[in-house]
C-alpha cells in the first residue's frame, strides 16, 4: 500500500528544495481514490519539520477522519479539483516567481515550447480573483482548469494537477520554466513562434503513451 502521508511530507521538502515556494506558502494534496480519502498539508506549518503525524486526512466531501492538525486553508480548492476532474491524483499549489508575474497581471501563459506542449495539456489560464481560502477561489480555479492541467490564480499563485505526485511536480516545474521563458521573450520585445494545435496534441499524447521505458 502506498504511504500517502510520507509522500506529502517528502513533497513539502521537495517543493522548498526545488525553489517552487518559500516559508510555509503553498500546499499539496494526494487523493487515494480507492478509499475516497484526501491527504493534505496542514495549515501554516514549516515544510522542513513536518512529520507523517501532522498530515490531516479528509473524505472527498471534507470530513476530517484522521489527524489533529488543521488542513490547509485551500482544502476546498483541492477537494473541488478531485470532485470535478477524475484524472486528478495529486495537486501542487505554489507561488513561484516567474509564474507569479503573470498571475499578478492576470495574463494567460501559452504553450510556447515543446516541453510545455508535452507536459501542460493546454494554455494556462488565469482564474478570476477571489480571496485565499474562499469557496469562490476554489470555483474560479476549477473553471480555469477546464483548459489545462494547470492554472494561475490572479495575484496569488499557480495550481498544478497530476495523475500522481511526480506528475504534479512535472507540471509545476514545466509551468515555472515556461513562465520564465515567456517573460524573457516578452521583455526582448519579441513574440514566441506559435505551435500548431495538432502538434501540441501529438506531443502531449506521445509523452503520455509512448515516451520513456514503460
Ligand atoms: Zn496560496
Amino acid at each position: 500500500m502506498q504511504n500517502f502521508k510520507s509522500q506529502i511530507v517528502e513533497s513539502g521538502k521537495r517543493m522548498l528544495s526545488e525553489g517552487l515556494t518559500v516559508a510555509t506558502w503553498g500546499n499539496i494534496s494526494i487523493v487515494d481514490r480507492e478509499n475516497g480519502l484526501v491527504y493534505l498539508t496542514p495549515s501554516g506549518m514549516p515544510y522542513a519539520s513536518l512529520t507523517t503525524s501532522d498530515i490531516p486526512v479528509l473524505t472527498l466531501d471534507g470530513k476530517v477522519v484522521e489527524g489533529t492538525r488543521k488542513p490547509t486553508i485551500e482544502k476546498d480548492l483541492h477537494l473541488g479539483i478531485y470532485n470535478n476532474y477524475d484524472y486528478a491524483g495529486a495537486v501542487v499549489h505554489t507561488h513561484p516567481k516567474w509564474s507569479m508575474i503573470f498571475a499578478t497581471i492576470g495574463k494567460d501563459i501559452p504553450l510556447i515550447c515543446d516541453e510545455a506542449a508535452q507536459i501542460l495539456s493546454g494554455e494556462v489560464k488565469c482564474a478570476h480573483y477571489a480571496l485565499p481560502g474562499s469557496k469562490e477561489l476554489a470555483n474560479e480555479c476549477i473553471k480555469a482548469l477546464k483548459n489545462a492541467n494547470a492554472c494561475l490564480l490572479q495575484s496569488h499563485g499557480t495550481v498544478c494537477v497530476g495523475r500522481n505526485i511526480d506528475d504534479a511536480f512535472s507540471v509545476a516545474t514545466v509551468l515555472e520554466y515556461t513562465a520564465e521563458l515567456y517573460y524573457k521573450i516578452l521583455s526582448m520585445g519579441e513574440k514566441p513562434h506559435e505551435l500548431k494545435k495538432e502538434d501540441i496534441e501529438y506531443m502531449y499524447e506521445f509523452v503520455h503513451t509512448k515516451y520513456g521505458q514503460k
